[in-house]
């Protein structure tokens, strides 16, 4: 099973891996300090009016990674163990990925500890509502622009948005992404991340001589990530054998009718009792016989403890951070290619960037220009890390960090240390 869960920080990961990404750069020690830093960093404790009648303190936060290479972006979580390390980590790994994909933006991440799912919807209003309020001192359309992540969705977007604007006293859609389409949202933008994991993932195939009918795929976590990754990958041909949600897993190693299945989870919540699919645990997910493992939910899912069983030769990160230092060192050694993080799920963030655009000029893309822009853009800089990768002889998370990093100190130099 996976190692205890709090014995591991996020944010050591992400300092790990930003380090050993820098050994290959030559870069002076005091620019290094400077990039690894978080520029600032938010915490708000606040209360909300419980349906009972009864208040409630609930913690958040907003960091702001780097503003280097423009506005701030990143994701807003509702998970009950968000940390600040945590969302530091995440924060951290929006600059790397915004960098990466050559898209004008520096890195956040917000956070609510909460269990949404435990919450009625006036209450989840509200919460987001206050919680809106209380880093509205930090977002705006020009400065921070937040976006969906784990536990959050469209209409909390939505919230974000009329809460802003309500306070400015004038509509300001561009202060969020992954809104509604009614109010400012982006063809594409739901299935934008999922998406982009196949266009890698396909890609990766066939770098390596993998045949889509030839192919075998795992999927971690069936939310929107996961599940619209499943999708796409079944679209093209590879055979789905096993997912899991946060309930547990199922398995089927004659591949699962995607579509159905998501239907499925629609009407029933979950994938577990879906009735064409043996059930199994997570860690058997994760570990199943498959020859592409998505891990698509939460971060440190691959440890020392799973890594040495994992079966896959491909790793498509969809999630941030699923793969603790000891366990990606476990599978790298044993010639396992990721597709990193930063790489592979960066389509949400993509497509998020569309979104601002088309808010900012009132004017608005089919999902044909979306989705070709998205390939377009996700195909270039896969091929960009690839041949990094090729070309210093070190693997592919090192060669994307390396291009983001020099991207972000590009922007340094040319701005100058203030005043
Ligand atoms: N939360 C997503 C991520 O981790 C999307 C962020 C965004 O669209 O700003 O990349």
């Amino acid at each position: 099973m996976t190692a205890m869960k709090r014995r591991y920080s996020a944010s050591d990961v992400a300092n790990a891996q930003f380090d050993k990404a820098v050994r290959f750069m030559h870069l002076p020690d005091d620019l290094v300090e400077y990039l690894r830093t978080p520029k600032r960093e938010l915490t708000v404790n606040f209360p909300v009016l419980m349906d009972d009648g009864r208040m409630r303190m609930f913690t958040g936060y907003r960091i702001h990674h780097s503003t280097v290479k423009g506005p701030t972006k990143g994701g807003i979580r509702y998970h009950p163990d968000v940390t600040i390390d945590e969302v530091r980590a995440l924060a951290m790994w929006m600059t790397w990925k915004c960098a990466l994909m050559n898209i004008p933006y520096g890195g956040a991440k917000g956070g609510v500890q909460v269990d949404p799912k435990e919450l009625s919807r006036n209450e989840l209003r509200r919460l987001t509502r206050r919680y809106a309020t209380e880093i509205s001192i930090l977002i705006s359309p020009e400065g921070d622009v937040p976006a969906p992540d784990v536990g959050t969705n469209p209409q909390i977007m939505a919230w974000i948005m009329d809460t802003y604007s309500m306070h400015r006293g004038y509509s300001a859609p561009a202060v969020v992404t992954g809104k509604p389409i009614s109010v400012g949202g982006s063809q594409g933008r739901i299935e934008a991340t999922g998406t982009g994991v196949m266009f890698t993932t396909i890609e990766a195939m066939r770098h390596l001589g993998m045949e889509p009918g030839d192919t075998r795929v795992a999927v971690q976590g069936f939310g929107n990530v996961g599940s619209v990754a499943a999708l796409r990958l079944w679209e093209q041909g590879c055979r789905v054998v096993a997912v899991s949600d946060v309930n547990g897993g199922i398995r089927n190693p004659r591949g699962l009718n995607v579509r159905d299945l998501m239907r499925h989870q629609a009407k029933s919540g979950t994938v577990v009792d879906y009735p064409d699919g043996e059930r199994i645990s997570n860690y058997e997910v994760l570990t199943a016989d498959c020859d592409v493992l998505v891990p698509a939910a939460l971060e440190g899912v691959i440890d020392e403890i799973v890594a040495p069983e994992v079966k896959a030769r491909l790793i498509a990160e969809g999630a941030n951070g699923p793969c603790t230092t000891e366990g990606e060192a476990i599978l790298l050694e044993r010639g396992v290619v990721f597709i990193p993080d930063i790489l592979c799920n960066a389509g949400g963030v993509t497509v998020s960037y569309f979104e601002w655009v088309q808010d900012l000029q009132a004017f608005f893309w089919t999902e044909d220009e979306i989705v070709e822009r998205l390939r377009r853009i996700m195909l270039e800089n896969f091929h960009a890390v690839w041949d990094a990768a090729l070309e210093k002889k070190i693997d592919m998370r090192t060669a994307a960090y390396t291009l983001a990093i020099g991207r972000v100190v590009d922007a340094v130099e040319a701005r100058g240390i203030y005043p």
